[in-house]
């Protein structure tokens, strides 16, 4: 039920209660007044006759008492007043004598009580002992009808329902102008600012006229959602930063392999390079056939485009790449990298072996991908001075997601980069892949190629596990969410 509707019918309640409370008490007043007056006229009356009543009883008895109180008169018409014998008691009337019974269930003193006659008529009796000597036990019974007062009360209770009624319409009415204008539409103002705070949308304050506590409620959140507009664009900055000191850091890095792999690809350029020369040099010296001329300008031709295919696999790779995600094959991609790396592993006597499945694709950048397996192969590489094998293997396998202990598991792509080098050793495994920590001399290593895979594969929801012994050889397991 809404605020102002329950506030409405608390009023409500109330009011009726006070009402009811109202007419039944001013009822129940009416009855014990009417009471106090009747013993207040029983008392006057015996007070007033007691004497009179005595004498007749000594003079005529039984008979002259009852004389006495017929020709009694009673100043209230309200009020009937009779003798009766609290005792049995004779009298004779002439004819003979007559036997007044007791009237039962008094006691000796005043009291008043309530009956209803024949007719269903209410009445209020109040009995007044009179002390007349020598006489059997009576006194004055003072009898008035209680239908003046029934009917009051029944018109008493007819206005209170007539006035709650009344009441009930207007106080609802006026409670839910009232409730709508002070209560529920600035609710509603306060709870559909609340959810636009909550799904990040700061903007529109709320109106703060008045000194009442929803006002007070509408400035404190207009604060606070002004606390958190500058707080989020703290964050956005911060974030952006952070992102550009990234990218700042990747790119470097690029930078650093870029430079290794330029001593090995000097040798592969100048391979073609030496058949390009060779055969222009044939050409030149105007000694071969039109047939010869020809083949020879084909090989010039594909050597030359073998040259602009490193150069541009080179330029691909040092490029600060906007970062976008597509669908990555992740065989091509390996194949790639083994192919950009076998130069510099060549020149160290390694071998890069590879065993990649077929089709597996996972949903990527694809030059940060490239950049992760460079890393990881050029540290494989260097990790064996005295030459040896690095195979690259891939593998789809069931795993459960990193921070998540629900159970669950989900399909992974495991790349594993393995190498026979000089391994890791188990202190040093802790610190892989903090940022500057390297074992290598002053101008070989950074420290910073493991902290930035594992950066880039965090952001595409994987995880690297390392395995490796010392003297022995490492692998680098890299689980990327399969597409
Ligand atoms: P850098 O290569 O510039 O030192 P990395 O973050 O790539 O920085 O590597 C950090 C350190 O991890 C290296 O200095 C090396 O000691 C160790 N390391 C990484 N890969 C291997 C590996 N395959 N075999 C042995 N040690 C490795």
């Amino acid at each position: 039920m809404k605020l102002a509707a329950k506030i409405m019918l608390m009023f409500l309640a109330v009011v009726m209660l006070m009402t009811a409370a109202g007419s039944y008490f001013s009822v129940r007043r009416g009855f014990e007044r009417f009471e106090e007056q009747q013993q207040q006229f029983a008392r006057d009356t015996a007070d007033a006759i007691e004497d009179q009543l005595a004498d007749a009883w000594r003079r005529g008895g039984a008979n002259g008492l009852l004389d006495a109180m017929r020709s009694l008169s009673v100043p209230d018409p309200r009020h009937k007043a009779q003798w009766i014998w609290l005792e049995q008691t004779r009298i004779s009337d002439g004819t003979g004598v007559q036997i007044i019974e007791r009237r039962a269930g008094i006691g000796g003193d005043m009291e008043s009580r309530t009956i209803t006659d024949e007719r269903g008529e209410r009445h209020l009796r109040t009995f007044y002992p009179i002390d007349l000597g020598d006489s059997p036990r009576g006194g004055l019974e003072v009898t008035g009808s209680l239908e003046p007062l029934d009917n009051a009360a029944r018109e008493t209770v007819v206005t209170a329902l007539a006035t709650i009624g009344l009441m009930a319409i207007v106080s609802l009415a006026l409670a839910y102008a009232a409730g709508m204008r002070w209560v529920a539409r600035p609710l509603q103002r306060l709870i559909d600012k609340t959810e636009r705070i909550g799904s990040g949308d700061f903007s529109d304050p709320l109106p703060t006229r008045g000194n009442d506590e929803l006002s007070e409620l509408a400035r404190a959140l207009n604060k606070m959602s002004d606390q958190l507009a500058a707080q989020q664009e703290k964050i956005r900055d911060e974030a952006a930063a952070r992102q550009a000191t990234l990218e700042q850091l990747r790119h470097a890095d690029r930078l650093k392999t870029v430079g290794r792999l330029a001593a090995g690809l000097a040798h592969e350029l100048g391979t073609p390079l030496n058949v390009v020369s060779g055969r222009a040099g044939l050409i030149a010296s105007g000694q071969l056939t039109e047939e010869e001329v020809a083949a020879s300008a084909r090989t010039i031709k594909s050597e030359a485009e073998r040259v602009t295919g490193i150069i541009r696999q080179l330029l691909d790779f040092a490029r600060p790449a906007r970062s976008q995600r597509e669908a990555v094959d992740m065989t091509r991609l390996l194949e790639e990298t083994a192919g950009l790396l076998e130069p510099l592993a060549e020149k160290v006597g390694v071998r890069i072996e590879t065993r990649l499945a077929p089709q597996l694709f996972v949903r990527a950048d694809r030059s940060q991908l490239l950049q992760v397996f460079t890393n990881i192969v050029v540290n494989a590489i260097q990790a064996m001075p005295t030459g040896g094998v690095v195979t690259v293997a891939t593998e789809a396998c069931e795993a459960p997601p990193p921070d998540q202990d629900t159970g669950e598991t989900r399909p992974y792509l495991v790349s594993r980069i393995c190498d026979q080098g000089v391994g890791i050793s188990p202190e040093h495994l802790e610190q892989l892949f903090e940022p500057f920590f390297t074992t290598k001399d002053v101008g070989e290593g950074t420290g910073l190629g493991l902290s930035i895979a594992y950066g880039i594969v965090r952001e595409h929801g994987g995880w690297i596990a390392v395995d490796s012994r010392p003297e022995e050889g490492s692998c680098f397991s890299v689980y990327l969410p399969l597409e």
